[in-house]
């Protein structure tokens, strides 16, 4: 018999309005037997209709996440296959190249857990949950069938494996996988460190926010603060930046974004320093350095929501000596990937940072992550990235 688990009367319908996640502290009883990790269990409502089909791990806070709303469909490698199927099919019609994007985002493709990025002919996994742990020998043969890659790369390093019993661990999971690869954004190409770089070697999700950048820098004196391989260098570097400053803590980032602007030509136009941003930025502010643009790509600062105020703390800190570095009438692009930090609260904090500092933002753009990391409607932690571009004006 499957095992049920029926939820309160007493509840936020939360599942109803597309969030996929069932905490222990919303279900009434489980019925059925206490699933093991990665059991595939139905969800019912209080009068025991069905309400969604989900793996389950006890041993976890998210107790279930949803796999199907259809009674009648199995999780099977059919089911993986038509998932993988439509995430495809999604980017195809929005992206203009697919051979370089995110190709599944967990829950918001219906797989949660399950995160894949394309460089070309491979890819990079990374799987975050028990269930999806198990469902592998599945999403192997799905994956094979769809996507067809040369090798897939695990880049199961990630802590929050740790939350659901699981082992971090980075490495082959079959096929082939060069350590470097290389993609192309907007003309540019770049070297991604499969194996070692942040996340999954580059940040798709900042693939408009680059191009956005493209009328503020011409002729510009452009810092990139948080760098990382260089993304946003390179691009104000081609967008027209007579100089550009990029600063990242990591050495080995450092190198891949060195070879990045040099692969376009634009090495002479960058200067890439190794350095905690936090004492940079310290630095550059006290000796009265002045830029046209300051960049802001931090990591999330708000891993959880206890770590919150902390965040904010250095939110507005970066920001605040930021700001006070762009000359009158300038750019500060600052963005935020913490999902704790909600838009209003990142504006706000970059405003406060402003006030401080004298000065006057018009907000001349806002947006998110590209479409490649789509949102359920009722998923607050979906709107993980902010990035703003503001004009500053002084005040005095
Ligand atoms: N803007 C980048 C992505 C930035 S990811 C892009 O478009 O690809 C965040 C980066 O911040 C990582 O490269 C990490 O090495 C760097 N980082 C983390 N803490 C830092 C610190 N205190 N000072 C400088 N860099 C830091």
């Amino acid at each position: 018999m499957t095992t049920q688990l029926k939820l309160k009367r007493q509840r936020k319908k939360r599942l109803e309005q597309g969030h996929p996640w069932v905490y222990a502290s919303e279900i009434d009883t489980v019925s059925g037997g206490e699933p093991a990790p990665g059991d595939v269990v139905e969800i019912v409502n209080h009068q025991g209709a069905f309400l969604a089909k989900g793996y389950a791990n006890p041993k976890s806070q998210i107790y279930a996440r949803v796999l199907t709303y259809r009674a009648d469909e199995s999780i099977d490698t059919a089911w993986a296959v038509r998932r993988l199927q439509a995430a495809l099919a999604y980017r195809e019609r929005l992206l203009p190249d697919t051979r370089f994007c995110r190709l599944v985002y967990g829950e918001a493709d219906f797989l949660p857990g399950l995160i894949i990025d394309r460089y070309g002919d491979v890819l990079v996994a990374q799987i975050l949950s028990y269930g999806m742990e198990r469902l592998k020998p599945v999403l192997r043969s799905a994956i094979e069938e769809v996507f067809r890659p040369l090798g897939v790369y695990l880049r199961n390093d990630v802590s929050v494996r740790r939350l659901e019993g699981l082992e971090e661990h980075t490495g082959l999971w079959w096929g082939e996988v060069p350590r470097l690869a290389q993609i192309e954004e907007h003309g540019l190409t770049f070297l991604a460190d499969l194996y070692e770089g942040q996340k999954t070697g580059y940040f798709y999700d900042q693939r408009d926010n680059r191009a956005a950048i493209a009328p503020f820098v011409p002729n510009a004196e452009v810092l990139d603060c948080f760098c990382h391989t260089g993304g946003f260098a390179v691009h104000a570097a081609h967008y027209g930046a007579k100089r550009v400053t990029g600063v990242d803590i990591s050495g080995s980032a450092l190198e891949v974004a060195r070879r990045n602007a040099e692969m376009n030509g634009l090495a002479d136009k960058i200067d890439f320093q190794e350095a905690n941003a936090f004492d940079f930025l310290r630095d550059a502010d006290r000796d009265g350095r002045l830029f046209d643009v300051v960049m802001l790509d931090p990591p999330a600062f708000a891993k959880s929501k206890r770590a919150l105020e902390g965040a904010i703390r250095g939110y507005k800190e970066i920001n605040l000596r930021g700001v006070r570095m762009v000359k009158d009438g300038g750019y500060l692009v600052t963005a935020s990937c913490s999902f704790h930090m909600l838009p209003d609260l990142f504006q706000a904090t970059v405003l406060d940072a402003a006030t401080d500092a004298h000065k006057i933002l018009r907000l001349v753009h806002f947006s998110g992550a590209a479409k490649d990391h789509p949102e359920i409607a009722g998923v607050e932690e979906g709107h993980y990235l902010k990035y703003a571009i503001y004009e500053v004006q002084s005040r005095k």
